[in-house]
């Protein structure tokens, strides 16, 4: 038997034996463990699956031993991902600093912050957020004002940032400051890491419209973060932000794909569909098929991936297609589903019909986070097609 084949002998067995049952089924965004310092778990069998997966370094298949990975390659990774995926098993935990941190330090972060860092993220014991966005800096990110100014071994921060996702329950930010005000803006911006509990920052929750409230704004008042844990080169940040960007722009695709909350929106709709013009049935065809055509226009850029082809820029056009798929499949549900597809809580409708509304709201986060769709746009334009800025 070839080794990919033993291995993949190895990993049905391993699941078979330790994922619960109840941890192969379709998993909501409630249900959903963002790991950190404070994990709560739903259940025990959640417990259990959490510990097994951590055990064995599989949050990050691929990292090397010695930061708390598996050391898998990436034909090994596809395979737990497809034994996973066949066997209906849930994502243990969730975390920022997984998807988009650890990818850039294991780039280009310096030993030090390689030991400090990535072992803790691969244990699920500390949340990470992602602090760019600041008012007047959102798409146009370069122009962000948080200023670090340097104090002997430490840079003092002050400024403030905005749209921090989960903000109030992470334990550590990474961020952009600026580090010269006097350099053309791209050229002035470090990459820091800093520590949420440190004096001086203030976190403040946002009320969103969808329910949720995971936003925040995050205040720096003369907040001291030692130099050590600045992540590349001084001033060179903007460099270090456009790598995590990729990463943030794959991971998003990714996550809608299924990844993620794999709650059947199609299935709730169902019984609408039989007395539904054709029209809507024609239009609902063809949602399915693009949303076929992604997964398989994913698959081949994973290949392309494994064969060592840069397809880094190409992440703008996954995500781009797949948030805007995502937008039109649930405006398309609620169209379906007419008045019951918008309530909000309580009887007659039922909580399926709550998580269309909801769902159909939260959608129009996704062409927003991670670069808008229009931003998406003028990258694709520049780094795919190599049209001039
Ligand atoms: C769900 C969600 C989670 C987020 N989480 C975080 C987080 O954790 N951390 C963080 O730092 N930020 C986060 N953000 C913020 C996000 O990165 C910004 O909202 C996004 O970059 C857009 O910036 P803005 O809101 O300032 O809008 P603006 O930049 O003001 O854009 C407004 C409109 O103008 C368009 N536009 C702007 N510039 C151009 C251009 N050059 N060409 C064409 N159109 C343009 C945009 O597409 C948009 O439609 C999150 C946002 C969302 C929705």
């Amino acid at each position: 038997m070839k080794d990919i084949e033993r291995f993949r002998a190895e990993v049905q067995l391993w699941l078979e034996a330790n994922c619960p049952l109840s941890m192969r089924t379709p998993i909501t965004s409630a249900e959903m463990l963002w790991s950190g310092s404070e994990n709560v778990f739903l259940s025990e069998d959640q417990r259990l699956w959490f510990e097994r997966m951590r055990d064995r370094g599989w949050f990050v298949p691929g990292w090397p031993v010695e930061y708390g990975g598996a050391g898998l390659s990436a034909r090994e990774q596809r395979v737990l991902e497809q034994e996973m995926a066949a066997l209906g098993c849930r994502q243990p935990q969730y975390n920022l600093g997984i998807w988009m941190l650890g990818p850039v330090l294991l780039e280009l972060g310096s030993e030090a912050l390689k030991r400090e860092h990535l072992p803790p993220m691969a244990r699920g014991t500390v949340r990470w957020c992602q602090g760019f966005s600041e008012p007047n800096a959102g798409s146009d990110l370069a122009s962000l004002r948080t200023s670090a100014v340097r104090d002997g071994e430490h840079f003092v921060v002050n400024g403030q940032k905005i749209w921090t996702s989960y903000g109030n329950v992470s334990d550590w930010m990474y961020a952009l400051v600026r580090t010269d005000p006097t350099a053309k803006k791209q050229q002035g911006i470090s990459f820091v890491l800093i520590d949420m509990s440190s004096p001086g920052v203030t976190v403040r929750p946002i009320e969103l419209i969808s329910g949720k409230s995971s936003f925040c704004e995050v205040f720096f008042d003369n907040v001291r973060v030692p130099v050590h844990n600045l992540v590349g080169e001084l001033n060179g940040g903007w460099t270090v932000a456009k790598k995590l960007l990729d990463h943030e722009r794959a991971a998003m695709a990714k996550f809608t794909e299924g990844g993620a909350p794999s709650h059947d929106a199609l299935a709730v709709a169902r019984p609408y569909l039989a007395d539904a013009e054709p029209v809507w049935r024609d239009r609902l065809a063809g949602v399915l098929m693009d949303g076929e055509a992604f997964a398989l226009t994913a698959r081949r850029l994973h290949e392309m991936a494994m064969g060592r082809q840069d397809v880094s820029a190409v992440a703008s056009i996954m995500k781009l297609a797949q948030t805007e798929q995502e937008a039109a499949k649930y405006e398309l549900l609620q169209q379906i589903m007419g008045q019951r597809g918008l309530s909000w809580d309580g009887a007659p409708f039922t909580d399926d019909e709550h998580h269309i509304c909801r769902q159909w709201l939260y959608t129009k986060t996704y062409t927003i986070a991670g670069g808008s769709s229009e931003i998406q746009l003028n990258l694709i334009a520049k780094r795919v097609l190599g049209l001039p800025g």
